[in-house]
């Protein structure tokens, strides 16, 4: 029988009536003939709860068992899900992710899934099972101990199952209905888009979109895996959510398909800093074993020598980037200033038709400056353009935007 991967966030499965209600969803497609794959995450709270308590008992914890305190909010729903369906006669059983095996690397926290062996859950599809519900999140280190796949992590498991057992699509189940040009609530002209290809839908997630972990997207472009995102609380149909595919499956698309932010951005300048071959490496491998995520980086045209580096990264690591610029300063490399700007946000557009079309970054620099906005910072992809720039003006930028390149039309 074609198996099919439904994938319910933390919203869709948040108490018992909420399981009940997606569990019939999950029964509409039993009864057309899937075996079903359901890959559950723990009810919404659950994670950041468990996380909670690993950091009060534990600031510096030791990260194997942090992921053996916060995999369990996804047994709990896999167990509920299972007793669920079989009270609705339908033949369920829960798997956690030892048991499948999922397995992972041993990188506790952010593991990576290596291998997903379809033939145990295969086997009990043969002997009637018809529906296998998985903990998302999780799996086995080669040590045999549990492991997880980062926030947001059990997108990438849904994907990975939908490749491993080549599923007919993999649906993901969430409280919004679909991806959208942009966040709806800084934008009440924001669409949802009926496609959006997967470089596209990689961008925006990166760029902080919410809707879907970055991983995910990424394997389900290398597996060719059809990705739909729909809201369990909207009424079904084979029409319903966004589709993200391939770019030769969208017919007509805009130049630009979204607009994402990043609100809480910061800039960091190093004044007058030697311009000599091993500068950048010193600063930015100091800054990556300070665990600073570093995002864009300019280097300015070098005076007499001396030039400045400037580079973003998240305000919560600021401390911690200056720190470590303070341990090498004198040692590695001498600079006569450091200058932190707390107060800047990221705006991107995002388009694969920019690999086309000219003129998509002049016409975006334009409308920032017909708004007064000043650009800090610019970096550029073959299908994004990002503007560093100061974080109040953020919704007013996104909006003129979103207009200029009329994001509120279909192609
Ligand atoms: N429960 C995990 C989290 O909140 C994984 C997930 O829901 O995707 O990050
Ligand atoms: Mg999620």
């Amino acid at each position: 029988m074609p198996v099919l991967v439904m994938k319910f966030g933390g919203t869709s499965v948040a108490n018992l009536d909420r399981i009940r209600r997606v569990a019939k969803r999950v029964g509409v497609e039993v009864a057309k003939g899937y075996d079903v794959i359901v890959i559950v995450s723990a009810m919404s709270g659950k994670t950041n709860e468990l996380v909670g308590w690993v950091n009060e008992t534990s600031p510096l914890y030791d990260a194997r068992e942090y992921d053996a305190v916060v995999s369990s909010g996804e047994n709990v729903t896999a167990g509920l899900m299972a007793l669920t369906l079989q009270e609705m006669d339908i033949p369920a059983r829960s798997w956690q992710g030892w048991q499948v095996p999922v397995m992972t690397t041993a990188a506790h926290s952010q593991a990576r899934i290596e291998d997903i062996p379809p033939a145990n859950i295969m086997a009990k599809f043969g002997e009637g099972m018809r529906v296998a519900v998985v903990a998302g999140f999780q799996g086995v280190s080669p040590e045999g101990r549990i492991t997880t796949l980062g926030r947001g992590g059990s997108d990438t498991t849904a994907v990975a199952f939908a490749a491993a057992f080549g599923a007919e699509r993999c649906d993901i189940y969430t409280d919004v209905d679909g991806v959208y040009t942009t966040d709806p609530r800084i934008c009440e002209k924001a669409r949802k888009l009926d496609r959006i290809a997967f470089e596209e839908m990689l961008e925006l997630a990166s760029l902080g979109a919410k809707v879907l972990q970055t991983r995910s997207v990424e394997l389900a472009m290398r597996f060719k895996v059809k990705l739909r995102v729909l809201s369990s609380f909207e009424e079904q149909s084979d029409e319903a959510g966004t589709l993200v595919c391939d770019e030769e499956e969208i017919m007509e698309s805009n130049v630009v398909s979204g607009v994402a932010y990043s609100r809480d951005e910061a800039k960091m300048t190093l004044l007058s800093v030697a311009d000599r071959p091993g500068i950048a490496t010193v600063i930015f491998g100091a800054l990556s074993d300070a665990g600073v995520n570093v995002d864009m980086i300019v280097q300015n045209i070098s005076d007499e020598g001396r030039t400045d580096m400037t580079f973003s990264l998240p305000t919560d690591q600021v401390a911690r980037a200056e720190k470590a610029m303070t341990e090498i300063r004198g040692k590695e490399i001498n600079f006569a200033e450091l200058v932190a700007d707390e107060d800047v946000c990221k705006v991107s557009v995002v388009g694969i038709g920019m690999r086309s079309q000219s003129g998509v970054a002049a016409k975006m620099f334009k409308v920032l400056s017909d708004e007064g906005i000043n650009i800090k910072v610019i970096t550029t992809s073959e299908i994004k353009i990002s503007v560093l720039i100061d974080r109040k003006y953020m919704e007013l930028a996104v909006q003129a935007l979103h207009d200029a390149f009329e994001l509120e039309k279909a192609a």
